[in-house]
């Protein structure tokens, strides 16, 4: 017995050791950048950008909705704004207002860059207009930020590229390689009309890009969990969509006589069991990038979970569990978003309809959501169908690539000392219908902690715009292609 002790003692002494070890040589991935200095800008960007915003682009489910004649006043503005943009680089519209600028580069050879932001807004909810601190459309400035739709989500950076661009242009500048501009007009619903077409315009045309960048990922002082420094977060994959519609029939009637079950009874049944059979949480190998990224930054008890991530995995995902975007990090998403029946007090409906929107973990697909659901509800007589448009992306961006260093090493020069790490970006993006073209699609717009993304007092601080044409000029002025 006192033998067994001593050699358990002996092999706790060991797991503990190998623990620390992997602690302890659990290697920083961050890149040392010196600072370089910003542009010294003077504010006619800035007026630029309130100018953008007070063109109403806004993007509507309903395609009739949409008003051509702001969007056809929106390009003429960025005409006669960027004047060497649009005169030295080739224009080509697709689709009326998705915008191709083409910048011949030094190599005929090296592949190209496409840079992305797209034109359109989402509209203004007319319950909480009340609620913005200027008019959502006046370009307004308070307290050193710039207000409105848009600021953020996406004009902010489509502005902040333009600047970028005219500026270098002004200077004589020529790229190594061949620069894409490519700018929505219909992100907001999709990008069916604008970003897909143009991404098959590239495909048809063999252009084959070293990396694309669009929106996606942010800089953020405090939104990484246990990290305790500042993150740029680099989205180099995104999540699916789907939507699902459940219907039942069972026959209704008067509401005096009811019958065992109603239709309603049973949709609601199917929605709990839904909720309680949720996607398995899982550490994707894009969430294990992430946390090999930021765990070697963090603090040492931290650092030890993200280092020992076979040993820590339950406290991992019980941690990420607990917020909506760790939550939805780690696991394909549910969300019942519209539920319908009946239409009058005493009549019991003989139909019920739920829709239930899902958001994929890269890799899963169409059938595995249905099977999932169908398993869940335990319902035959429950009508599973798709419907709308869906979408499952399976580009993952590769982190050992030189064009994610890259990415990274620009990233590092702008902010001291900052963690960046690539992640998976939970939204939708224009940049998905890229995914055929290069794997190296990235996500990330250079601000910090951006402010009311589709909703109340969007807004942009004035530094942090003028710090990101600093970003995008320095990406485009030092990008080296491989001959
Ligand atoms: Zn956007």
């Amino acid at each position: 017995m006192k033998k067994f002790f001593k050699y358990s003692g002996i092999v706790l002494l060991l797991f503990v050791a190998f623990i620390l070890f992997r602690t302890l040589t659990f290697k920083s991935r961050q890149i040392n950048e010196p600072q370089t200095a910003l542009l010294q800008l003077d504010d006619s960007c800035v007026v630029h950008l309130q100018k953008a915003i007070r063109f109403k682009t806004v993007s509507y489910d309903d395609p009739k909705l949409m008003d051509s004649a702001v969007f056809k006043g929106f390009q003429t503005f960025l005409i006669q704004s960027y004047p060497l943009v649009f005169s030295k680089m080739q224009l080509e519209k697709v689709n009326d207002f998705g915008l191709i600028l083409h910048w011949k580069g030094k190599s005929t050879t090296a592949k190209p860059i496409v840079l992305m932001a797209h034109q359109d807004v989402v509209p203004i909810e007319e319950a909480t207009r009340q609620n913005w601190d200027a008019d959502p459309f006046s370009g307004a400035i308070k307290n050193g930020f710039i207000y409105g739709r848009g600021t953020i989500d996406d004009k902010g950076s489509l502005i902040a590229l333009l600047e970028s661009a005219e500026l270098l242009l002004k200077q004589g500048f020529i790229p190594n390689t061949d620069i894409y501009f490519v700018s929505g007009f219909d992100e907001e619903v999709s990008g069916l009309k604008g970003a897909k077409v143009m991404a098959k315009l590239f495909e048809n045309r063999k252009i084959k890009p070293a990396f694309v960048l669009d929106e996606g990922g942010i800089i953020t002082e405090y939104k990484v969990p246990g990290l305790k420094k500042t993150a740029a977060v680099v989205g180099i994959a995104e999540k699916g969509y789907q939507t699902l519609q459940l219907k039942i029939n069972i026959p209704g009637g008067h509401s005096s006589m009811p019958e065992k079950t109603t239709a309603i009874d049973e949709m609601a049944k199917a929605i709990v069991k839904l909720h309680e059979h949720p996607f398995k949480a899982e550490i994707t190998p894009i969430v294990a990038k992430f946390l090999d990224f930021v765990g070697p930054e963090m603090p040492f008890v931290s650092k030890m979970a993200m280092a020992n991530q076979w040993l820590f995995k339950p406290l991992i995902l019980s941690s990420y569990s607990k917020s909506a975007a760790g939550n939805a990090t780690i696991r394909t998403t549910i969300a019942v978003t519209i539920f319908n029946a009946g239409i009058k007090e005493n009549l019991i409906p003989g139909e019920a309809i739920a829709t239930v929107n899902f958001r994929t973990q890269p890799g899963v697909n169409q059938q595995e959501v249905i099977a999932h659901v169908r398993k869940a509800i335990e319902n035959d007589s429950i009508q599973i169908t798709p419907i709308g448009d869906w979408n499952d992306p399976k580009q993952v961006a590769n982190v050992n690539d030189e064009t994610f260093k890259y990415i990274q090493k620009t990233i590092s020069a702008f902010h001291h000392p900052i963690v960046v790490a690539p992640y998976l970006v939970l939204g939708a993006t224009d940049a998905r219908y890229f995914g055929n073209l290069t794997s190296q699609v990235f996500r990330f717009t250079p601000f910090t902690d951006p402010e009311g993304f589709h909703g109340v007092n969007e807004r942009i601080k004035i530094s942090e715009f003028k710090k990101g044409i600093s970003f995008y000029y320095e990406l485009i002025k030092n990008y080296q292609p491989k001959s």
